[in-house]
C-alpha cells in the first residue's frame, strides 16, 4: 500500500472509534456520509446504528476490504460504496457525516459539507489537531483566524475530543482532535465570496489594525475594481474621480472598527462593517 499518496492512516484504536461514532447520536432512520473509511474501523460501527451508509472511498483496494468486512452479512444491504474523489463525486441526501479523512482535504471537507443541501443535521471530523483548533478557536484566542470566522459563520463547531498519533497505524506525524459540526439552519443569508473576501483583508495580518490592512498593497485597486463591476451589474455609471481609499475611511469611521483587530472582533462585528461596506457599495468579491 502507498500510504503516503492517500493519507492512510487506519484507527487501530476501537473505544475511540466507538466514541466517534457515539458521539454522533445516530438515530435508526439516519443516513450517514463516511468519507475515506479505510478498512472500515468506524464504517461497521456506524451500520450497527444508521439506516443507510454511503462511504466515499479514492482507494479501490480499501473499497474492496470494507465490501469484504460486510459480505455476507445483514449489514452488507445498508452499505452503499462510491468509489471516487470526495472532492469531485456527487454527494447523496445524508443526515449524519462520520469521518477520519486524510488531512489534506481538511478545508474542501468542511466547505463541500457546509455547502451542501439540505443540510444535514451533525458532522464527526477528525483533523489534524492544530486545523481543529482554529475551526474550534474563539475570537482573543491565538488561533481565531478567517478559517474560524467562515466556519463559524455557518456552524456551531465543538471538540469531541484529543486522540493520540499512537492509536493510528502507521502512527501520523502530528495529532489529532475529532470535532462537532453543527450547521445554522437556515444558514445567514450572507454572500459567503464578500465574508470571505472582507476577511482575507482584515485577516492577512489580524493583530493590525482594520485601516492598517486595509492600506496594504493592492487593497485599494482591488476594491476599485470590484466596484466597477458592482456599478455595470446595477447599470449605475462609473464616477471617474472617487477617491476609493476616502470612501474606505468613511466606513471604518462611521462604523468605528477602524482600531479594531481582526483577532479580537466576532462574527457579528464582522457582518455590521460588511453591510456597511455593502451600504456605501463596496464590494469583496
Ligand atoms: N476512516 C479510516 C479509519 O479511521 O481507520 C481510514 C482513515 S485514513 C486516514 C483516510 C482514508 O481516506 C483512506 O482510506 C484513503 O484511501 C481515503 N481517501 C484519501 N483521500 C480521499 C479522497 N479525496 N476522497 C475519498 N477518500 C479518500
Amino acid at each position: 500500500f502507498n500510504t503516503h499518496r492517500f493519507g492512510q492512516h487506519i484507527l487501530k484504536n476501537h473505544s475511540v472509534a466507538q466514541r466517534i461514532v457515539d458521539s454522533a447520536n445516530v438515530y435508526p432512520t439516519d443516513h450517514v456520509l463516511e468519507v475515506g473509511p479505510g478498512t472500515g474501523n468506524l464504517t461497521v460501527k456506524i451500520l450497527e446504528k444508521a439506516k443507510h451508509l454511503t462511504a466515499v472511498e479514492m482507494d479501490p483496494r480499501m473499497a474492496a476490504e470494507v465490501v469484504k468486512r460486510v459480505q455476507g452479512k445483514p449489514e452488507q444491504r445498508k452499505l452503499s460504496i462510491v468509489i471516487g474523489d470526495f472532492v469531485k463525486v456527487d454527494i447523496p441526501y445524508f443526515d449524519v457525516c462520520i469521518s477520519n479523512t486524510p488531512y489534506q482535504i481538511s478545508s474542501p471537507l468542511v466547505f463541500r459539507l457546509l455547502s451542501h443541501r439540505p443540510l444535514f443535521r451533525v458532522a464527526i471530523l477528525m483533523f489534524q489537531r492544530e486545523f481543529a483548533e482554529r475551526l474550534v478557536a474563539r475570537p482573543g484566542q491565538g488561533l481565531w483566524s478567517r478559517l474560524s470566522a467562515n466556519v463559524q459563520l455557518y456552524a456551531k463547531v465543538d471538540r469531541v475530543m484529543n486522540v493520540s498519533r499512537n492509536d493510528f497505524t502507521p502512527p501520523p506525524q502530528v495529532e489529532s482532535s475529532v470535532i462537532r459540526l453543527v450547521p445554522i439552519d437556515p444558514p445567514p443569508p450572507i454572500k459567503f465570496d464578500e465574508f470571505d473576501g472582507l476577511n482575507r483583508i482584515i485577516f492577512s495580518r489580524p493583530n493590525k489594525t482594520i485601516r492598517a490592512n486595509f492600506q496594504a498593497k493592492g487593497i485599494a485597486k482591488m476594491i476599485e475594481q470590484n466596484r466597477r463591476t458592482w456599478l455595470a451589474t446595477q447599470s449605475k455609471a462609473i464616477e471617474e474621480d472617487t477617491d476609493i481609499m476616502a470612501l474606505v475611511n468613511d466606513v471604518l469611521n462611521e462604523v468605528e472598527y477602524a482600531e479594531s483587530r481582526a483577532a479580537k472582533i466576532d462574527i457579528d462585528d464582522i457582518l455590521k462593517l460588511l453591510l456597511a461596506f455593502h451600504e456605501a457599495g463596496i464590494h469583496f468579491s
